[in-house]
């Protein structure tokens, strides 16, 4: 079975249907491309409309005996071998369900554009991402650059082949003293004032809207998009309705992630809690040791209900020293440690400006998980991430090297934090974030989604 019948599923079955196996293709019908009006830097297609490339890709693929379906794949489970030989049952959205000897995956990616009003709507004509499929079509108008991240300079340098009137919209992501002077040296306008919106006449857009209410005239935006969530994980969280959690302290933690409220000790909750555990890959708890074990979720109970499974745990103390089964937090943990002493004045303890144990174990845990799910991938096995503040100020503590300035960093200047700061809309208004610490060449710059109301989402998988 192959699962998706853009360009790349249809190919796929077009050899295997050639190749004289069983092919069925199921396709819900969004490829990537749908709003593009032709489809270019492709041999012979060039200029070719998707939908036609697609219903000739169909014809080929039935043409050798293949069959292709309108559907939406909604689940595949390891079914029963036949003769030894492995299966999966599949079942689709309507319910139809389907035996497969095996499973070919082509269901594309999925855009991710920047949550600036009225850019959606112009996507694959007027809102760009590709300079070798819509570059010649947009060649010497005013093109705006909306950065999305590092990435984005590349991007820049890329449109700037296409025209010489190219505007750099940082929109909140770090351009330094290096790129401004590359940037400058191609002609191109830096404009850091953040974007609000995109302007439009007769359905094409004709500018960028600025919060200071200037409008720059573009003809067309080019935009990287993300591909997904951050690191690509549909994140839930799950509290207990008993135990409220500050909106601000979600919004500071909240990006990227859904949150919903199940009371574990009533039935129903538990129900949909099981099954939220039994699609889960990673479950990460942030409770003191042992505080959990009575539903079940000490991380040895949740590996013997689902070997495979990821458990990352993570605490104020650890769950093997002295204070294992105490509660805590990032400043009673700051205080324990002596960082309320080393950043104390004359006697009077101080803190770190920012809960850094917190987040930095996060990313610790981040890591741990992504390290477990390389390992499971594989040589498969259970695997169990164990993190705790303290630990984390202990390293912060002894033998961390401050790092060397950055480029346009002066040492000695008070601390500048502008630079990792970015502002969006979110359901609760607007909102100034710090960017995440995660960032590599062509990696996402920004997590999809904004914090929304803790404890408002839906309990249940969305990928
Ligand atoms: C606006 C735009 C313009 C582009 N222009 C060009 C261009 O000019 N030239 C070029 O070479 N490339 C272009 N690209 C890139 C091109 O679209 C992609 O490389 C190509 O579509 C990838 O094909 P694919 O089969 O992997 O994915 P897609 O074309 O996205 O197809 C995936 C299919 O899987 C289906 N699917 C997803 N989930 C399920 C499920 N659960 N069950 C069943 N079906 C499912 C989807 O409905 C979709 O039909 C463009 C991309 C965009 C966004």
């Amino acid at each position: 079975m192959v699962v998706g019948g853009g360009a790349a599923g249809l190919n796929g079955a077009l050899v295997l249907a050639r190749s004289r196996r069983s092919v069925l293709v199921v396709d819900s019908g969004a490829p990537r491309n749908a709003p593009a009006e032709a489809v270019h830097g492709f041999i012979v297609l060039d200029g070719t409309a998707p939908s036609e490339i697609l219903a000739r890709g169909r014809e080929q693929v039935r043409h050798y005996g293949g069959r292709v379906v309108f559907g939406e794949l909604a689940s595949a489970e390891p079914a029963e071998p036949v003769a030894g030989d492995p299966r999966f049952a599949l079942t689709l959205a309507d319910g139809r369900g389907v035996s497969a000897r095996r499973v070919l995956v082509a269901t594309g990616l999925r855009d991710v554009l920047p949550e600036v009003p009225g850019l959606a709507g112009h996507w694959g004509r007027g809102v760009v991402h590709c300079p070798y499929c819509h570059g010649w079509e947009v060649r010497d108008e005013p093109i705006g650059i909306l950065a999305t991240g590092p990435g984005s300079l590349h991007h820049a340098l890329l449109f700037r082949q296409l025209t010489d009137d190219l505007v750099y919209f940082s929109h909140g992501t770090r351009v330094d003293r290096d790129t401004r002077a590359r940037l400058a040296a191609r002609g191109i306008r830096v404009i850091d004032t953040a974007v609000t919106g995109i302007v439009a006449d007769a359905g094409a857009p004709t500018g960028v809207r600025l919060a200071d209410g200037t409008v720059v005239a573009r003809r067309v935006i080019a935009v990287a998009t993300r591909t997904l969530a951050l690191l690509g994980a549909d994140v839930l969280r799950v509290d207990a309705p008993g135990l409220p959690e500050s909106q601000e302290a979600h919004n500071d933690t909240g990006l990227g992630k859904r949150s919903a409220l199940l009371d574990l000790a009533h039935g129903a909750d538990r129900r949909i809690f099981d099954e939220l555990l039994d699609a889960a890959d990673v479950v990460v708890t942030g409770y003191r040791p042992g505080a959990l074990d009575r539903f079940g979720l000490a991380p040895e109970a949740l590996a013997e209900r689902r070997p495979g499974l990821v458990v990352a745990r993570l605490s104020a103390w650890g769950a093997y020293g002295p204070w294992g089964g105490r509660r805590g937090f990032d400043s009673l943990v700051q205080a324990a440690t002596g960082i309320a002493l080393l950043e104390g004045d004359e006697g009077r303890p101080g803190a770190l400006p920012a809960q850094a144990l917190d987040h930095g174990t996060g990313y610790l845990v981040a890591a741990g998980v992504l390290r477990a799910l390389t390992e499971r991938r594989r040589g498969g096995g259970t695997w169990r991430v164990e993190a705790a503040l303290a630990q984390t100020a202990r390293w912060l503590t002894h033998g961390t090297e401050p790092e060397a300035p950055r480029a346009g960093e002066r040492p000695g200047r008070p601390y500048e934090p502008g630079a990792w700061l970015v502002e969006r809309d979110a359901p609760l208004g607007r909102l100034r974030h710090a960017l995440s610490p995660v960032s590599y060449e062509g990696g996402p710059a920004d997590w999809a989604r904004p914090p929304g109301r803790w404890g408002a989402d839906e309990p249940r998988w969305t990928a």
